[in-house]
């Protein structure tokens, strides 16, 4: 089972700390969600464990190689990221867009019938092939986010790093890809997912880690991850744990 890890990683920016000694190891097949407020360094931890940022010091790394040690085509074929807000540079179909996923996989030939299945099951998998004539630009902020998701499948990657997938999108659509992510979890696919919606992160993963001013807080199963202390430290908000028919819900009384 493939593993994705982090040692002792220290990120600075203009001399101030923004992640520190930060230390996880992370395995396929799972749901791991990390929440924490504004600022907490949930972008910059994700862009370090996809390889794209070198950290100050400490190292993150796929199964024991240093992941900016890889060739970026390698570690894209292995490990696909899918930033906050993507820049969409040009207007072109949606099944453009979603065929650049498979650009690690592309020899000099071009593209091979295993490129174009790939990009079918990825814009099935997003609920997608629907619009796949439709130019990018012309689809609602839902639609594109799921297009981007499927550029994101088209790699068929081991590992899928999302910073806030949900975000933009409305409740049917979350639970769609809440529902996705959990299929390609009990596929042996690693998810990590950057989350705002607590009640989601309860919901949709098998583990979650609270950061907070650039440290771990808590890395727990959803179960006993939000405690009440926990939120207060992380958030400065009094909330509570309940059962929703739905599934476990956080509810925010008021600001600590
Ligand atoms: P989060 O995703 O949890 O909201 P980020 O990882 O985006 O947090 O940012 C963490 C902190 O690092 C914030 O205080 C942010 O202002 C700061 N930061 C991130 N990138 C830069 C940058 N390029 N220059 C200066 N500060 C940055
Ligand atoms: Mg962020």
């Amino acid at each position: 089972m493939s593993v994705l890890s982090c040692a002792d990683l220290h990120v600075a920016i203009g001399g101030k700390a923004i992640l520190s000694t930060v230390s996880l190891s992370i395995e396929a097949g799972k749901v791991t969600a990390i929440v924490g407020p504004n600022g907490a360094g949930k972008s910059t931890l994700l862009s370090c464990l996809a390889g794209l940022r070198q950290p100050t010091s400490g190292v993150a790394s796929l199964d024991g190689i240093a992941l900016t040690g890889m060739k970026p085509r390698d570690r894209a074929r292995r490990l696909a990221f899918l930033p906050q807000t993507p820049e969409i540079a040009w207007a072109v179909e949606a099944r453009t867009l979603v065929e650049l996923g498979r650009t690690p996989f592309i020899g000099a030939r071009g593209q091979a019938r295993d490129d174009h299945a790939a990009v079918d099951r990825a814009m099935a998998a997003a609920n997608v092939a629907a619009f796949e004539h439709r130019i990018v630009d012309t689809l609602s902020g839902g639609e594109r986010a799921r297009v981007l998701i499927a550029r994101a499948l088209a790699g068929e990657p081991e590992w899928l790093l999302a910073d806030e997938p949900l975000t933009g999108l409305d409740p049917a659509h979350q639970m769609d890809v809440g529902t996705l992510f959990r299929r390609l979890a009990d596929e042996g696919m690693g998810i990590i997912v950057t989350l705002h919606d607590l009640s989601m992160a309860l919901r949709m993963s098998d583990r979650i880690i609270v950061l907070a001013e650039g440290g771990v807080l808590a890395d727990d199963p959803p179960a006993t991850a939000l405690m009440p202390d926990v939120l207060r430290r992380a958030y400065g908000v009094e909330a509570t744990l309940t059962q929703g028919p739905g599934g476990p819900l956080i509810d925010v009384i008021r600001r600590a």
